[in-house]
């Protein structure tokens, strides 16, 4: 056989593989890139766990009409200004969601950009981008339909509407941790409606209100009321968050969410570092319930890592460690949880 390029549609059905994995790949990425459009309403329906309908409206930027033709294409970003992989502030930097879902679903665009009178749609005929004249407010919806319709093996290996949606539910439970002053909407025939209301913004620069009660929400008032804050600096490193006292644990890890720069990621470093402040108190199958998040300078990370971008690396997982270590159990120890023995650090 002789080598050939491939045709456009299957480079982009291949590289799909990678980033849409179910229909919560999905939903991530579409809201992560209504928060990178600076949205501060976002409502998303589903309709069989993401399998027959993924709808997301957000009141952010919108797009006009060569923006819109373009966000469909693979490699195609308005993130990378300067060409800076090393200064990476918004969620999405890949230029391959939209390209990737249009590979294997049903894809329909509609925007409109806040300084304009009309906004503009977007559809495939016969695999062709379709733009014509489209009423609406100002915003972005974008609807997915028919996921998998013709990557028959991975339709295959999906699981129960009720098992989708709820993986649904906990990617937008990450994502609405991270985004106190937005507010989400989780709706949908499939699902009960969630509903997390926009957190008012403080000038304080110290005034985490608004954090504590989006992770109250999320996480329930008995996390709540068994938790303390943290807030520690060593050097460029910050850790802040909520972290549930050692009596308040759970039989496995789950219940842990961990963000670097905002960004919803697992990660062995963070993992073993809360391990690591709890060493003292909990037995080896217990788990701390916690919210961390971890920011530094974007130089000092790499996201590059990981098709979804859930995964990320330090350039100093040492110090990055230390400082969680250290930030969470000087809150445990303001406590009265002293651990007896010094971690390392
Ligand atoms: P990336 O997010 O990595 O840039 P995507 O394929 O997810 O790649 O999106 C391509 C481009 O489409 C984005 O860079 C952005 O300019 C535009 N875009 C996507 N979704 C929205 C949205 N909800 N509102 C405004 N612009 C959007
Ligand atoms: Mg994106």
């Amino acid at each position: 056989m002789r080598i050939r390029q491939l045709p456009n549609d299957l480079v982009n059905k291949i590289a799909a593989g990678e980033v849409i994995e179910r229909p919560a790949s999905i939903v991530k990425e579409l809201v992560e890139n209504s928060l990178d459009a600076g949205a501060t309403r976002i409502a998303i329906t589903t309709g069989a766990g993401g399998k027959s309908l993924i709808r997301i409206e957000d009141d952010g930027y919108g797009m006009g009409e060569e923006d819109l033709r373009l966000s469909v294409e693979r490699h195609a970003t308005s993130k990378l200004p300067e060409d800076d992989l090393d200064h990476i502030s918004t969620l999405g930097f890949r230029g391959e969601a939209l390209a990737s879902i249009s590979a294997v679903a049903d894809l329909r665009i509609a925007t409109r950009p806040r300084d304009e009178e009309l906004g503009l749609q977007l559809r495939f005929v016969d695999g062709d981008a379709v733009i014509s004249p489209h009423p609406m407010p100002h915003g972005t919806v974008i609807e997915v339909r028919e996921l998998f319709k013709n990557v028959p093996a991975r339709l295959k290996f999906l699981k129960s509407d009720r098992a989708e949606s709820n993986a649904i539910t906990d990617v937008m439970k990450r994502l609405a941790m991270s985004k106190p002053h937005v507010q989400f909407i989780l709706s949908g025939s499939d699902r009960q409606t969630l509903n997390w209301p926009a957190q008012p913004v403080s000038d304080a620069e110290d005034d985490f209100q608004g954090d504590k009660n989006r992770l109250g929400q999320i996480l329930g008032l008995d996390f709540a009321q068994n938790a303390v804050p943290i807030d520690y600096q060593r050097g460029p490193v910050r850790v802040r968050g909520m972290a549930a006292l050692p009596t308040y644990t759970k039989a496995n890890s789950l219940s842990q969410f961990y963000f670097v720069n905002g960004r919803p990621v697992r990660d062995k470093v963070l993992l073993g570092a809360l391990r690591g402040a709890y060493a003292d108190f909990l037995h080896r199958d217990r788990f701390p319930v916690a919210a961390l998040f971890v920011d530094l300078p974007s130089q000092d990370l790499d996201v590059n890592v990981h098709p979804a971008k859930a995964e990320v690396r330090f350039r100093d997982a040492g110090l990055v460690r230390a400082a969680v270590i250290r930030g969470v159990m000087n809150a445990l120890d303001a406590a009265g949880f002293r651990a007896s023995k010094t971690v390392s650090d």
